[in-house]
């Protein structure tokens, strides 16, 4: 018996599709065979053909659209994943970093031969300077992480340059993990200090802990509960009273773009996730871009090449006199480059500002319609995100914000990020962005209203969610660390 048709259930896999013989394309016989090659690949040569599938035209573009159909992305529903800014991705970026000439080129070709290529990354580092407040960019770091990694490496060179390399970096108790795994890997020791019962930097243990052995504070600003430090400028110039850098993670730009600049309050480096502020498809693991903003005083240092502008009018790549070499291969992600690039000139200095604005508006209407629903960490005029807690709800009901989270899929919704900032128990942090419309902020807030009277009625209905999605409640963790991504059955092992 045939099962009933189901369009996102599991279907066999491409390779349990495969019929001998099934082709999409016919590629001509070759009547050469490079006689070299099996002198050159010697015991590596293959011996036999691939075990590819042999499918037809149509059975695989049913395969690959089936899959885009299981997934959940911007384009399907709303996606407010805190701190990570999951806003609508144009389609004129797409449009952009597909065109040809950019889309063809190749990384090693003569700088004479890649003129627009240079002259779009030499712009894009204008205004990344314009917009930070920082002087110098280098647009190599492959991520946010990356980024910082990067700027800790030049902190390291401005220190040991200077006579003293340094011990410890110093972090706030509400960093982004990534913050404490960049320190580890470039040789410093994380220290630690505890937010305020505000969410923000405790002034007097700041003061505590910077001493000469402090390489740099990393903060980030709007900090990871929504909240801007106002006492940024103070922060920063304690830092350099004791000769550190002051380090700004850029990842919460978007709220306050053509606003107010890191560079401007006293910040020596900051790093931008392009993919997250100016808008290219992220998530799942990339690709992604995180260009760092410096100071002069850290300019030599950057990783080379970067783009820069000849006294002819020409475009060239240059190595920074001290540069710490390269963080990457080639200039970085080119085609995010183009993304962020088209992003910036669409909306222009008066439209960036606008996606500031709209962006906090956004996330305090939602804040406001569900503060009866759930507990507001740090109930105030938040910025661009804010974190509720789903601990009263627990207390009473026993479900968690795992449950909560899972449920919401059912609902349609991506979940927000959850048990994340660390200082929060059960926490949701939500980000709707700019680009999510009114009324889906209010069907959310309906949504997570219908799933706390849930709680209350049929707490198993939200322990075993989700209910309507391609696959069930998954071991997350195990998924993570035991990850077995081989089909076994005869075909292809
Ligand atoms: C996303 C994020 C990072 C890391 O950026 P990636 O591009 O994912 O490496 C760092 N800090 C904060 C606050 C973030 O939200």
């Amino acid at each position: 018996m045939p099962e009933p048709f189901q369009n996102r259930g599991p279907r066999p896999t491409i390779y349990e599709s495969s019929r001998p013989g099934a082709t999409c394309v016919c590629a001509p016989v070759a009547d050469t065979r490079d006689a070299s090659s099996d002198a050159f690949f010697g015991d590596y040569a293959r011996q036999a053909a691939p075990a590819l599938p042999q499918v037809s035209e149509v059975e695989i573009m049913r395969h690959y659209a089936h899959l885009a159909s299981m997934n959940f992305g911007v384009d399907t529903g709303s996606y407010p994943l805190g701190s990570c800014t999951m806003k609508y991705n144009p389609r004129l970026n797409e449009w952009a970093a597909r065109l040809p000439g950019f889309a063809q080129l190749h990384p090693s070709q003569p700088d004479e031969t890649v003129q627009g290529a240079l002259q779009l990354m030499y712009e894009l580092q204008q205004d990344l300077c314009e917009i930070s407040g920082l002087p110098g960019v280098t647009l190599q770091p492959a991520a946010g992480a990356h980024g910082e990694y990067c700027a800790l490496m030049i902190f390291r060179a401005a220190h040991t340059a200077a006579g003293n390399p340094r011990k410890k970096v110093i972090i706030p108790d509400t960093a982004h993990g990534t913050n404490p795994a960049s320190v580890a890997m470039a040789g410093y020791e994380v220290v630690t200090i505890p937010s305020t019962t505000d969410g923000l930097v405790d002034l007097e243990a700041l003061r505590a802990a910077l001493d000469h052995d402090t390489a740099a504070f990393m903060l980030t600003n709007p900090n990871t509960v929504g909240i801007f430090d106002p006492q940024i400028t103070e922060i920063t110039r304690a830092v350099h009273e004791v000769g550190a850098f002051a380090y700004c993670d850029g990842a919460n730009l978007n709220a306050i773009l053509g606003i107010t600049r890191p560079g401007d309050q006293g910040f020596d480096a900051l790093h931008i996730n392009l993919h997250k502020t100016f808008s290219t498809p992220h998530g799942g693991g990339g690709p992604g871009a995180g260009p760092l903003c410096v100071s002069a005083e850290l300019c030599p240092y950057l990783p080379g090449p970067v783009a820069v502008r000849t006294e002819t009018g020409a475009y060239a790549r240059k190595n920074p006199d001290k540069s710490i070499g390269r963080v990457r291969s080639y200039m970085g992600n080119f085609a995010i480059f183009v993304r962020a690039y088209a992003y910036i000139k669409m909306l222009g200095a008066e439209g960036l500002r606008g996606v500031a604005e709209q962006a906090v508006l956004s996330a305090n209407y939602l804040r406001v319609i569900v503060q009866d629903t759930f507990t507001v960490a740090y109930n105030r005029t938040c910025m661009h995100e804010f974190v509720l807690s789903g601990a009263n709800l627990k207390a009473e009901t026993g479900v968690s914000t795992l449950d909560v989270a899972k449920r919401l899929l059912d609902y349609g919704f991506h979940p927000p990020t959850i048990y994340f900032p660390l200082i929060v128990s059960e926490a949701m942090m939500l980000e709707p962005t700019e680009t999510e419309p009114l009324a889906a902020l209010d069907a959310l807030a309906e949504a997570l209203r219908a799933i706390a009277a849930e709680a209350k009625s049929d707490p198993e209905l939200l322990h075993s969610a989700p209910h309507t999605t391609p696959v069930r409640r998954l071991d997350e963790a195990g998924a993570a660390r035991n990850p077995n991504l081989r089909v076994v059955q005869g075909f292809c092992s």
